[in-house]
């Protein structure tokens, strides 16, 4: 998976590499689809979601260019596969889920993860309680950069989020200098929709 998929794409960064090496996908997805754990695609988890295609999570996570010191929100823990690849690369991580079935599953999972912390809740508010983060990563499509997750961001700090409705989204990286927040967009994907107050 790393090798095919991630590596010959052209994700080089050897830490994320790293990461990806040392967390079991198989054990992020139900029993019944765990042959299926390393293939090149997404995984339904129940509950409607899903656990997002490999090369997606690397690279949603090598666009957050985190060096290892940064506290980091994920919106949408959904199997909590991305939160233990997040563990390997910030020094904490904060992840919040609206369906408390997955919430609750992805916790005992990440129980061998003691610095990713996971919450029950409506993530399209971020999680105010621990912000600011250096980084932010969105893993359900929202109809628009949520400005209260941006407010979220540390000074320096960045967001990464598809946006766009059922079906088709684009993947945006916003960063924050100061009061002043830039954009980017990079490449289309197919995420969930983000529900909540700032989601569909
Ligand atoms: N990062 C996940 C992929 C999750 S799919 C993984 O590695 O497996 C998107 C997840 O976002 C789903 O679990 C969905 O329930 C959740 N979600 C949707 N809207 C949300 C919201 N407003 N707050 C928190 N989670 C939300």
């Amino acid at each position: 998976m790393v090798d095919e998929q991630i590596a010959r794409r052209g994700l080089s960064d050897p830490r994320l590499l790293a990461a990806f090496e040392r967390v079991p996908r198989h054990l992020f997805v139900p029993a019944e689809q765990a042959d299926l754990a390393y293939a090149d695609g997404a995984l339904t988890i129940g509950s409607g979601q899903t656990i997002s295609q490999p090369y997606i999570v690397a690279l949603m996570t090598d666009l957050l260019e985190l060096t290892g010191i940064e506290t980091v929100l994920e919106v949408g823990t959904g199997s909590g596969y991305q939160a233990a690849i997040l563990s390997h690369l910030a020094r904490t991580v904060h992840t919040v889920e609206l369906v408390a079935d997955l919430a609750t599953r992805a916790q005992a999972l990440l129980k061998d993860y003691p610095n990713v912390h996971c919450h029950v809740g409506d993530g399209s508010l971020g999680w105010p309680e621990a912000a600011p983060y250096n980084a932010i990563t969105v893993t359900a499509a929202a109809p628009a950069a949520p400005k209260v997750l941006l407010e979220q961001l540390a000074d320096g700090g960045r967001m990464v989020l598809p946006v766009g409705g059922a079906g088709y989204q684009v993947i945006e990286v916003w960063s924050r200098q100061a009061a002043e927040f830039k954009h980017r967009s990079e490449l289309g994907v197919a995420f969930v929709l983000l529900r909540g107050k700032h989601g569909w």
